[in-house]
């Protein structure tokens, strides 16, 4: 089933204007993995490629979906919205990804430059989807507000006896 996107010719995608989309399994985002509590789940993708005015290769990119994941300030489960909405430009060689005169050009017209990577006939379209996912990633994933506080550990419980003996002493 994932196989399909791994072997996908984006210059073609772009030049047709075409899109491809579905849904991906966490099972497939072995990168992932460590970081996700189960993989029975899925998230929704949609790729689809343009040219533009300067005949440049767009690939607009959109995840969306949950994440099931520890927080990491309660341990507790935690279900992370993964909303990625991005554009890039697709550059047939390595050279290409560092044109200066390019770079120039976007700094002096105002335009923000589009992040560029190397596209082929046979481009693993996952392998790009599941970076776009770790990217989204924030460094601390915790819940903005924690429901469970963490127990106290056993040596620290104050027994009641021992607070009405702390009671009597005062
Ligand atoms: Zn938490």
């Amino acid at each position: 089933m994932t196989s399909s996107i791994q072997d996908i010719d984006v210059f073609a995608l772009c030049k047709e204007h075409a899109s491809v989309q579905g849904q991906l399994p966490l099972s497939a985002l072995s990168r992932l993995h460590g970081d996700l509590i189960h993989t029975t789940d899925a998230v929704s993708y949609h790729v689809s490629g343009s040219v533009d005015d300067e005949h440049r290769y767009l690939l607009h990119l959109s995840i969306t979906g949950t994440l099931p994941m520890n927080c990491q300030r309660c341990a507790e489960e935690l279900s992370h919205p993964l909303l990625v909405d991005n554009t890039l430009q697709l550059v047939h060689t390595e050279a290409e990804l560092d044109d200066e005169e390019e770079e120039l050009n976007a700094i002096m017209s105002g335009k923000a430059e589009i992040e560029k990577i190397v596209g082929s006939k046979n481009y693993d379209l996952l392998n790009l989807l599941e970076d776009e996912i770790i990217l989204s990633l924030p460094i601390v994933i915790a819940h903005e507000v924690c429901e469970q506080t963490l127990p106290t550990s056993v040596g620290e419980k104050v027994s009641p006896f021992d607070a009405l003996m702390t009671l009597k002493n005062k």
